[in-house]
């Protein structure tokens, strides 16, 4: 993913010297580049480096990168990367075991972004309605404003959960105009989880021939037993969509994979309307990494100690933070947090957009131990600053 805006060599350079300033790291911004990568592997330094010394805490990337079995397996899949042809992967097969579907449930897209515009064109073309919580990942809403359809949007409750009879209700008053129903488990922006309580009382309180979107991007996350992924339901044949990808726990957000898993009536719906472009390289990259539980392990780990560790500091400094199962949480910073975005920025550290209407909630993806070092600091100074010197 490209940086979230342009970032001039300048404001590279500003911004890197006033963090490396205050936690006083000394030397130069290369060897904090060399630092912030973070993942231990040989990556080549270059032009690049302007972007690569920010703290990327914007986009719930996984900030260590691809795990060493996945490189190899991309890396002996760059034979294949002059060709259109090549050997199958066995990417589909691998999906097959790994949950227990059949092959003919398994629709596979470039990220799971491209699932959820294929589920949106295949659903809503018609001018049907998308039900969903809001705030929640925004991709689908405005892929159906694109479609000319309309979005009921449920609002969260106030602690912040999905309100699962209010999704309820608006599915079942607008019944025959319905084309899907979204569910982000976790949730995007707020990291909240739906249990699988919730998920039964949603799947058995609408119709059942309404097709259920259920993004667990965030899946491998979740640490509460309350929570389950909602993959049985493809597997006893509900109208149920589950989205998964390989950008968060695997680390290749830059690669472009994600899978769907539905009934086969859904995936042969919405299989034409798919651009059909995977490059091999992430194929292969796809079946090492779900092969490679003990590095999805050690990054559930790592993740789930730095975004405790960032909550806990936050909220001992003030802070209310917003409960998370997810690779990023909420912290309430009590003012908008519009304009101190560009302030963190400045500060070499890329961090959410604004998630209305939590206007003053930053969202705050977890990043390496020094990139959250990096944010503490940044947070301290940027919040010194006054409201109306800020807002300009
Ligand atoms: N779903 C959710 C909830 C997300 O947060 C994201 C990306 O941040 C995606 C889907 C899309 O991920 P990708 O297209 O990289 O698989």
């Amino acid at each position: 993913m490209a940086a979230r805006r342009g970032v001039s060599r300048r404001g590279f350079v500003g911004g890197v010297a006033t963090a490396l300033g205050t936690i006083g790291l000394g030397p130069t911004a290369e060897a904090w580049a060399r630092r912030s990568r973070g993942s231990g592997y040989p990556f080549e330094t270059g032009p690049e480096d302007e972007y690569d010394a920010m703290a990327k805490l914007a986009n719930n990337e996984n900030p260590y990168g691809p795990p060493e079995s996945v490189v190899k397996a991309i890396t002996r899949a760059m034979k294949y990367s002059n060709r259109y042809g090549y050997p199958d992967s066995g990417l589909t097969e691998e999906l097959t075991k790994h949950h227990g579907v059949k092959a003919e449930q398994v629709l596979l897209a470039a990220g799971s972004g491209e699932i959820l515009n294929m589920t949106c064109t295949t659903f809503l073309r018609d001018g049907k309605l998308l039900v969903g919580s809001d705030p929640s990942y925004n991709i689908l809403y405005s892929r159906a404003t694109n479609l000319k359809s309309d979005v009921v949007r449920v609002p969260l409750l106030p602690d912040f959960r999905q309100d699962i009879p209010a999704l309820i209700r608006a599915t079942r008053q607008n019944y025959r105009d319905v084309g899907v129903v979204y569910l982000c488990n976790p949730n995007n922006p707020t990291g909240r989880l739906v249990t699988k309580d919730e998920v039964r009382q949603l799947l058995d309180g609408i119709p059942e021939d309404i097709p259920v979107l259920i993004d667990e991007a965030y899946h491998h996350f979740v640490d509460d037993p309350s929570y389950a992924t909602s993959v049985p339901y493809v597997i006893e044949g509900r109208q149920v969509i589950v989205a998964r990808t390989f950008s968060k726990i695997s680390g290749l957000a830059g690669m472009r994979l994600g899978y769907a898993l539905a009934p086969r009536n859904l995936v042969q719906r919405m299989r034409p309307w798919g651009t059909g472009t995977i490059n091999a390289l992430v194929r292969y990259g796809g079946v090492a990494a779900l092969r490679d539980t003990d590095a999805q392990a050690w990054v559930k780990k790592v993740t789930i100690e730095q975004r405790g560790k960032a909550m806990q500091a936050l909220r001992a400094s003030g802070y209310e933070t917003i409960p998370s199962d997810a690779n990023f949480f909420m912290v309430n910073l009590r003012r908008p947090v519009a304009p101190l975005i560009d302030e963190f920025e400045k500060k070499g550290v890329l961090v959410g957009r604004p998630f209305p209407p939590l206007n003053d909630h930053l969202r705050v993806s977890v990043g390496t131990p020094d990139e959250m070092d990096r944010f503490m600091v940044a947070l301290k100074a940027v919040m010194a600053t006054r409201p109306s010197a800020r807002a300009g």
